[in-house]
């Protein structure tokens, strides 16, 4: 199963994406695919799927630094539309970052620069923290203990 999620497997949902052979369709499928990258640490795909405006907002290092601080572990689309400036999708993404479970809520814009989905802006809205204890059972749901998941 893709990270994103979704029932087909990695290799047939975001990595065609992710490597060029294939292009998004949709403004969803491009934000999975920015969400599987984010997974994979694919930081240059993130960099260039930015609007050409932001992209000098967004060094590598930066998303490369985020990518290894933050473990993400669930993906939720909420609800996608289109609006006069652009497609947007808003979901929740979860991941675990210095022993707390956070929780990414945002309405994200895009639009299409030269025929292709990009990422504007996003509006992101507050969500709280919570911590996670080393016996806690791990928040990714795969029922081990948190010191043997996703603790490192
Ligand atoms: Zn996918
Ligand atoms: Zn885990």
């Amino acid at each position: 199963m893709c990270y994103c999620p979704n029932n087909a497997p990695f290799n047939e949902c975001c990595e065609p994406f992710i490597t060029g052979s294939k292009q998004p369709t949709t403004a969803e499928q491009l934000m999975r695919s920015r969400y599987s990258a984010y997974c994979v640490k694919n930081a240059e795909y993130i960099r260039a799927t930015y609007v050409q405006s932001e992209q000098h907002n967004h060094s590598v290092e930066d998303i490369l630094a985020f990518a290894d601080l933050a473990q993400f572990i669930k993906l939720e689309i909420i609800d996608t539309g289109d609006t006069p400036d652009g497609s947007y999708v808003e979901f929740k993404a979860s991941y675990i970052a210095d022993n707390k479970v956070c929780l990414l809520h945002e309405k994200s814009l895009f639009v299409k620069e030269s025929d292709r989905w990009k990422y504007a802006n996003g509006t992101i809205y507050s969500t709280p923290e919570v911590k996670v204890g080393r016996n806690d059972e791990c928040p990714c749901g795969s029922g081990k203990k948190y010191k043997k998941c996703h603790s490192h």
